[in-house]
């Protein structure tokens, strides 16, 4: 599975290859033996002027294609990282410390499946033909925006460069996109794949760096569009710096979702659904359901259930394909999540299952659940990011509604019901963007994936990224002559 991990160079600009060592070193660490496996440089300034001057110009050339030709360069690029599935599975697992057994099937594949939606789409972006009174008429013309700037978490390096890049892309926008300094190689790929795939020079331009990176990239008069995925705090920021220049964003924000087990749920279904929601991606998924509330019937057989099923976790190497739970990305990530940990107990809640620091130099935590969590405990509020799922009791269908709402996060609701209309029913009240009945943590590209509250603004996926990659001209055609007062 040997993956050479020192990428050509720090930067993806104008179709090539570029360093610039003058940047800050950031040194790449494989989650699972805490080993420096790559180095890289933070953009300069240089670096920065670069790749907006080429996007820039990259723009202009790319929205004077058909859309069907733009789609046709997506849909090579998804066929490319199909192709090379395997290794960019492996560079991805090295990037973040996910298990292989997952990366194989859900990072690359997933980007993929974003270039070939999106790709697919691009050639039946239309405008519409109103006719208006007296035989005057009107049409639309959906337009890019110009030059988008993607800023993305670590949690998911490929995915989020594809599902940023493809529908700013297909709308005939160019890209700037700047991975988290924690998980600076996928994305790099994405830009070659796409510039062989026949995207010109300049269209997808991939710059390393910091917070300070994002930030220039953000107030950078030639920038037409934010497009971030991060926490609350720092949504707040870019949203606040990007209004400076009324730029438009999507920001896709953190959660503290509720995931609601009624009384009737299959049993089986709603462990394997906590426990996707909780433990996939070792609990690094912005969408989890980390507020288990559980109804008082079931609860005692849940919690046996959930422990039983967690000690059949394959905890270790992540390049073993039978793993299938990894380390924290990172020893700073760990330390937080450890500190969730430690608060849990002192404030009082049962630690069922886990909590604890594993052996050995990598990232690795236990699975671990706490029961008899109440509402103000600081692990039921804050967004932990990590392994530790949260489980609450409730009576009624109305009280786990209002306390699942409780929150200043929208991100996700889950509920598992064997009674339809109460599934329904309740997710129709969830004050949340992406909703799961019987399921959990689903995200097909055809849907639309995004918070409301303070997990953020604008959706990805779906026909409806098309609405925030793109806008709107209206033109008025008047048929007879003008009627002037004067
Ligand atoms: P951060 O908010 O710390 O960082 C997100 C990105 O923003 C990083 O690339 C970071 O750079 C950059 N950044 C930081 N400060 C600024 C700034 N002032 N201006 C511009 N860019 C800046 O998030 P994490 O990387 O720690 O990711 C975890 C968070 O992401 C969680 O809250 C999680 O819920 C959320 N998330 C949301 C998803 C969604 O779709 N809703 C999906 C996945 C994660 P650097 O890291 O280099 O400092």
């Amino acid at each position: 599975m040997a993956y050479d991990t020192q990428p050509t160079a720090s930067h993806f600009v104008d179709g090539q290859y570029l360093e610039d060592t003058a940047g800050d070193l950031i040194e790449v660490i494989y989650p699972a033996t805490g080993e420096v496996i790559a180095k890289v440089h933070a953009a300069t300034p240089a670096v920065v002027d670069a790749a907006l001057a080429s996007a820039k110009r990259a723009q202009k050339e790319w929205a004077r294609l058909s859309g069907t030709e733009r789609g046709r360069v997506l849909r090579r690029a998804a066929d490319i990282i199909r192709e090379r599935n395997h290794d960019l599975s492996v560079l991805e697992t090295y990037d973040t410390g996910k298990p292989f057994s997952e990366t194989l099937y859900v990072d690359a594949t997933s980007g993929a499946d974003a270039l070939e939606y999106f790709g697919g789409l691009a050639g039946s972006l239309t405008g519409e033909h109103v006719q208006l009174p007296g035989g005057d008429w009107g049409y639309t013309v959906r337009e890019p925006l110009g030059v988008c700037v993607g800023i993305g978490a670590w949690n998911y390096p490929t995915q989020i460069a594809c599902w940023k890049g493809a529908p700013a892309l297909a709308c005939g926008n160019a890209m700037v996109f700047k991975p988290s300094e924690t998980t600076p190689l996928c994305a790099l790929k994405v830009a070659e794949i796409l510039h062989e795939a026949g995207a010109p020079a300049g269209l997808y331009n991939v710059i390393q760096g910091m917070g300070a990176v994002g930030a220039s990239l953000v107030t950078d008069p030639r920038v037409d569009k934010v497009a971030l995925t991060g926490s609350v705090p720092t949504g707040k920021k870019v949203y606040a710096a990007a209004a400076a220049d009324m730029k438009h964003v999507t920001m896709e924000l953190g959660g503290k979702s509720p995931l609601i087990i009624f009384d009737d749920a299959d049993l089986e279904n709603a462990v394997g659904g906590a426990i996707l929601a909780n433990f996939y991606s070792t609990g690094q998924v912005c969408s989890n359901g980390t507020r288990v509330f559980v109804q008082k019937g079931i609860k005692e057989a849940f919690l046996k259930r959930l422990s039983e099923r967690l000690q059949t976790a394959i905890i270790g190497d992540p390049l073993d394909e039978a793993t299938n739970f990894g380390p924290m990305v990172s020893q700073a990530q760990r330390d937080i999540v450890m500190s969730y940990i430690e608060k849990g107990k002192a404030e009082g809640a049962r630690l069922v299952t886990g909590g604890q620091l594993m052996d050995g130099d990598g990232f690795y935590i236990q699975p671990t659940v706490f029961a008899d969590v109440t509402d103000g405990m600081s692990i039921a509020r804050e967004e932990i990011f990590g392994p530790v799922m949260a489980v609450l009791d409730f009576d009624t269908e109305e009280e786990a509604i209002a306390r699942g709402n409780a929150t200043e996060f929208g991100l996700s609701a889950g509920v598992f019901t064997a009674d339809l209309t109460r599934g329904h029913r309740v997710i129709s009240q969830m004050e949340a963007g992406s909703c799961f009945i019987n399921s959990y943590n689903d995200a097909p590209v055809e849907l639309p994936f995004g918070g409301s509250k303070q997990s953020g603004v604008g959706r990805e996926n779906s026909k409806a990224a098309i609405n925030h990659f793109s806008q709107l001209k209206s033109v008025y055609v008047r048929m007879g002559d003008v009627e002037s007062p004067f």
